[in-house]
This record gives structure tokens, C-alpha cells and sequence, in this order.
């Protein structure tokens, strides 16, 4: 037998795997539960835009062919949504695709940096890593606040991109647009070369978008990210997009693979795009079980962070574990995120529900604290 020495490359080797949320039906076996609810991954509350479903449902029988090259139509029903030419938007399989190109695309392994804060989202860190690609970091301020004067400080010549995420997720902080535009002015005139990356995600949920998102006026060095995974309910579908400088995106589809947006999600993601209800209905919900779970858990003397997101970061009382509520939670079949991948252990982060779900998640923070 002919023997293989192969190895993949070393720093493949020590990649870490990503933790996504505990699932459902790993909790279900767990604890022998036979409802389990899930608030840990910032999905939307309603579930599947009802269009999209019918669009995915029609669209079943085109299973057998390939999308067209580029998703034009995509493409342009949201450059009119967004008020931006369609060359400047690139589609992917999540906006962790879209992530994982744009380093590809702008920084060379082993000599070019990216600037992120630190905690940040995790695939900004893990693909970095995979591309080689040396990231400095500048930790959150005490109150999760982000210092923009900090971050320029980690700008050498050599960055080519700094990421922030506003509404920041998890603690749900989401600086003025006028301190981002201030940013990317700052980071212009100290790296010509770089670009500011905005990933907005959760920026649609915020009560005053027009005034919190630079989407209205997106400065020449700033790239804005945004996804169909959170208000738009098709995180199963994978679609994220980025709104780029034109040369960023040219050279984006050129080099991506022709067909990573399928069919389906195509298809899905238009029609959420039409389903005005439901986003409508979203939002409702949103902003209610917001105003319920913030007021509820301070009333049980939690310190609550302000959020503009669909989700909710908030610390028990003192003297009470944040472990041991995740655990207490999870037997009752309540499934919410745990902060210690993030540093933030004294911290939990949950997801706004439907109505049903906010109150028993509600109620079992309550059993917990009072036991
Ligand atoms: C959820 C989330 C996204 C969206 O990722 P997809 O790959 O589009 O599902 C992007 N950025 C942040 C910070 C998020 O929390």
C-alpha cells in the first residue's frame, strides 16, 4: 500500500471549529423535552416570510437547474431598495461569505492587518485566521461602548480593513452614524489604502435607522454589510450582501464562486423583500418583546443593556450565576446565548421571541432567582 504523508496546512490545523447556539433538538434529546424553544441565535421571532415560502414552494421544480451567473435580479432589487447603483453590491452565502471574501479580496496573507474591537463576531476572527491575515484588536470599553480613537491608534500602513458592527451584537450598543462617518474620515486620512467595514446586520430593527445607519450617506472608504438572516427570517437560506466601492465589487464577481447564492434563496430572498407584512409584523414584535423583556427583567433587578437589535444582553443580580441560570433554563427547555465564548461570562444575551415564548422565558428567569 502506497502510504500519504499529506497534511493540510498548519494553521488550518489550529483553526478553532465555530460554536454556533446549542440546537433544538440536541436539547430535546438532552432533557427529553418535547418542546424546546430557542432564543440564541437571533432569528426572527415569526419564523419564514410567508412569500418567501411560497417562492421556495413554486421554485422547488428549478431545483435541477443552475441560478443565473451574478443573482442579477437580486442584485437589483436591492440596489433600489437601498437607493445605490448596482454595481456597487455583492451577494453571498451569508454575509459570512461576504465577510470572508472581502478579506480575500483586499489582504495578502503573512502582510497585510485588519483592525477589529475585541470581543467581536466570531467569523471576523476565524477568517482572518484562515487566510493568514493578522488582525489587531482594541477592546470594548467597560460599558461595551466602542472607542474610535483607540482603533485609528491599531492603523498602520499595512491595514486594509476595520470592522465594526452596529447595533453591536451581543450587548446591543449602536453608536450615532455621525461618530461612524467621523470614523471613516479619521481612518481615510491615516490609510487611503483601507476600508471601513459596517456591518450593520442588525440595523434594520433600530427604532431611528435613518438617522443611526450610514446607509444615507455611505462615505467613499466605507463598505456596509447587511443580511436576510435576522429581520427578513431566512438565516437558513444563507443570503448576505455588502454595499462596496465599485472596484471592490468588479473584482468580487470575478473572483467568487459563480453559484454560492442557490435557487431557492434567490428566490426567497426577493419575495421576503415584497413581504411588506411581514416585516412590518417583525418589527412589532420586535420592538414589544424589547420593551416586555427589558422591563421584566429589571423589575427582577437585572441590569439590562440598552438595545437597538432583536436580541437583549442583560446580568443577573448579584450573587446569582449566569451559568447556572443557562443551565436552568435549558432543563426547562429554553435555549438562550451564554457569553463566555465572548469573555463576558457574567453575561447572557437572548433573543426577542413571539409573545408566548418572551413571557415563559420571562417566567423561568424568575423561578430561577426566586429558587
Ligand atoms: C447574524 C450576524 C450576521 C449575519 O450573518 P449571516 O452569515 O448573513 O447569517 C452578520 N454579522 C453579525 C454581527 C451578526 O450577528
Amino acid at each position: 500500500m502506497a502510504k500519504s504523508c499529506f497534511q493540510p496546512l498548519e494553521r488550518v490545523q489550529n483553526l478553532a471549529p465555530y460554536v454556533p447556539g446549542l440546537s433544538i433538538a440536541e436539547i430535546q434529546r438532552r432533557y427529553n423535552l418535547p418542546e424546546v424553544i430557542k432564543m440564541a441565535s437571533n432569528e426572527n421571532p415569526l419564523g419564514t416570510p410567508p412569500m418567501a415560502r411560497e417562492a421556495m414552494v413554486r421554485c422547488a421544480a428549478s431545483g435541477f437547474r443552475y441560478p443565473r451567473g451574478g443573482n442579477p435580479r437580486l442584485v437589483r432589487a436591492l440596489a433600489r431598495l437601498h437607493n445605490v447603483a448596482p454595481d456597487r453590491i455583492m451577494v453571498g452565502n451569508g454575509s459570512d461569505e461576504v465577510i470572508d471574501m472581502l478579506m480575500r479580496l483586499s489582504a495578502q496573507a503573512g502582510k497585510h492587518n485588519i483592525v477589529t474591537f475585541h470581543p467581536c463576531f466570531g467569523i471576523y476572527v476565524s477568517q482572518a485566521d484562515f487566510n493568514g491575515i493578522t488582525r489587531h484588536t482594541v477592546p470594548l470599553n467597560k460599558d461595551f461602548s466602542q472607542d474610535y480613537d483607540a482603533l485609528l491608534a491599531k492603523v498602520d500602513d499595512d491595514t486594509r480593513l476595520v470592522f465594526i458592527t452596529t447595533p453591536d451584537n451581543p450587548s446591543g450598543y449602536c453608536p450615532s452614524a455621525a461618530a461612524v462617518r467621523e470614523l471613516a474620515n479619521g481612518l481615510a486620512t491615516r490609510n487611503p489604502h483601507a476600508l471601513l467595514v459596517v456591518d450593520e446586520a442588525y440595523m434594520d430593527f433600530h427604532p431611528d435607522e435613518a438617522n443611526a445607519s450610514v446607509m444615507g450617506n455611505i462615505p467613499a472608504n466605507a463598505i456596509i454589510l447587511r443580511t436576510f438572516s435576522k429581520s427578513y427570517g431566512l438565516a437558513g437560506m444563507r443570503v448576505g450582501y455588502a454595499i462596496v466601492p465599485p472596484v471592490l465589487a468588479e473584482a468580487f464577481w470575478r473572483a467568487r464562486l459563480p453559484f454560492s447564492v442557490n435557487i431557492l434563496a434567490e428566490e426567497a430572498a426577493l419575495a421576503a423583500l415584497e413581504d411588506h407584512a411581514f416585516h412590518e409584523a417583525t418589527m412589532e414584535a420586535v420592538r414589544t418583546g424589547r420593551e416586555v423583556i427589558t422591563g421584566e427583567l429589571e423589575a427582577m433587578g437585572c441590569k439590562v443593556w440598552p438595545s437597538a437589535a432583536n436580541f437583549i444582553m442583560f446580568r443577573l443580580p448579584e450573587g446569582h450565576s449566569a451559568a447556572g441560570c443557562h443551565e436552568a433554563l435549558l432543563r426547562r427547555g429554553i435555549i438562550i446565548r451564554g457569553l463566555k465564548s465572548y469573555g463576558m461570562a457574567d453575561n447572557m444575551r437572548v433573543t426577542i421571541g413571539n409573545a408566548r415564548e418572551n413571557k415563559l422565558f420571562l417566567d423561568a428567569v424568575r423561578d430561577f432567582l426566586a429558587s
